[in-house]
């Protein structure tokens, strides 16, 4: 009987109801630390579709036996086309070892591609944010290894198709808005923010179509296409002899959290020659949502890799001060909702005081008011004690000759 209820037939594995019934009480278990393993098969239906169902369980056979010889027994199918593992009282190192070994079993297998998301914890509480977690890193890997996948079909595939294509032929522009030192007035650094052109040759702004590219899930196309852009153009301003300094980009909860940024924002500067440490990338608060161990880990990998983190927005949404607690930030950028009501709103200024001072005895967290778009502004920011600032007071973000020629030209 506990057969029938809780195996897969065709794999053997486990199936959906033993994994859930799992779940449901894994804090009564007394574990100390998990790791979930979130697996899909690319293009399944369509291996089915085009070779036959026979192809299809076999594949299915051949996964599940690649994942229990790594995994063991606490693997389950959770879907038609979806696996899940359970590492219980596994400690980090160990889980990731298992991870990337599964991951290398897969990659040699010729007749099907597996999307892998993971994330280890060191306990049990919140455990179906943490599933969620795991299957968003997994959808994110998805979209990123699309070019590895000539079968897959899928409508996601194709916006992905139509996306790159758009990004070849150069419809989209990065333009640049420096960042001001407000006690020198010199430019310190800048910031990337992309533009869509249409076909009209209208400048369409990001908040038109981040969003939508945040939801498919290919926003990192475009994230990645601006870290590649800004490389390109850091390099050409030292070939050509001109000013050199920071640029940052911004980068989406989708893109961090994509298994592989990190390798490929590396690579990328190494391509181009450019030292990590002239990259800055902005991220926004909303990552408070994120699990913490995720986002504390991640933004620790970046630091080693060179890249200074700035958090972007800061004062929007729910401030999320635990976060400034875990991790350090090179910049906190103070939104411009903030910027806003600095002159008029003496409570603001309070805010602004306080948080400058917080972030001075961080250690060296910079701060930077989003949005100057006056003097005034800029008098009391200064008398605050801010450090950087940016808005059209000084500049609007720029097309990349106009800003050579104001910024970066000796
Ligand atoms: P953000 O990162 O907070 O960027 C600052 C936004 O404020 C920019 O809008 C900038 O043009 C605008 N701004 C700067 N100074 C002033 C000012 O004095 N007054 C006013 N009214 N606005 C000012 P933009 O370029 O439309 O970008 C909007 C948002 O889109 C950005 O907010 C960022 O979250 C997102 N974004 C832009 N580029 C990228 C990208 O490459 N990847 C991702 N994931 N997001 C991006
Ligand atoms: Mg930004
Ligand atoms: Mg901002």
């Amino acid at each position: 009987m506990e057969q029938i209820r809780w195996v897969d037939n065709l794999t053997g594995l486990y199936n959906r109801e033993k994994y859930s019934s799992l779940l449901k009480d894994i804090e009564t278990k007394k574990i100390r630390q998990i790791g979930i393993v979130d697996m899909d098969i690319n293009g399944l239906r369509n291996i089915n579709a085009t070779k036959g169902y026979q192809s299809g369980d076999r594949i299915l056979i051949r996964i599940a036996a690649l994942i229990k010889s790594v995994f063991g027994v606490n693997s389950f199918r959770v879907g038609s086309d979806e696996f899940v593992s359970l590492a219980l009282n596994m400690d980090k190192a160990d889980f990731e070892a298992k991870v990337t070994a599964l991951k290398a079993k897969f990659s040699a297998e010729t007749d099907f591609r597996v999307s892998v998301g993971s994330l280890w914890s060191d306990n049990c509480r919140d455990i179906y944010k943490k599933v969620s977690q795991a299957n968003a890193v997994m959808e994110a890997t998805k979209s990123f290894g699309y070019k590895n996948l000539t079968a897959d079909y899928n409508h996601k595939a194709e916006s992905a198709h139509r996306l790159l294509a758009e990004i070849a032929e150069g419809r989209f522009k990065v333009h640049l808005q420096p960042k001001i030192n407000l006690q020198t007035g010199l430019i310190e650094g800048a910031e990337a923010l992309v533009r869509k052109i249409d076909e009209q040759g209208v400048i369409i702004s990001p908040d038109n179509f981040i969003p939508d590219y945040e939801e498919n899930g290919l926003i990192n196309y475009i994230d990645i296409f601006v870290l590649k852009t800004v490389c390109r153009m850091l390099k050409d301003w030292r070939d050509r002899g001109g000013r050199v300094f920071k640029v940052s980009v911004n980068v989406s909860r989708v893109t961090l959290i994509a298994e592989d940024t990190i390798k490929n924002g590396v690579a990328i500067c190494k391509k181009y020659g450019i030292d990590p440490c002239l990259i800055d990338v902005e991220i926004t608060e909303s990552f408070g949502l994120l699990e913490k161990e995720l986002l504390v880990d991640l933004i620790k990998r970046m630091h080693e890799a060179g890249f200074s983190i700035s958090m972007d927005d800061f004062g929007t949404s729910f401030s999320n001060l635990e976060l400034l607690s875990q991790v350090h930030f090179d910049t906190v950028k103070f939104d411009k909702s903030l910027t806003d009501s600095i002159v008029d709103n003496p409570k603001t200024q309070i805010l602004f005081k306080a948080a400058v001072s917080m972030c001075r005895e961080f250690g060296d967290t910079l701060t930077l008011a989003e949005g100057i778009e006056n003097e005034e502004q800029l008098k009391v920011l200064q008398k605050l004690g801010c450090q950087l600032g940016q808005g059209y007071y000084f500049a609007r973000p720029l097309p990349e000759d106009e800003f050579w020629e104001r910024y970066i030209k000796k």
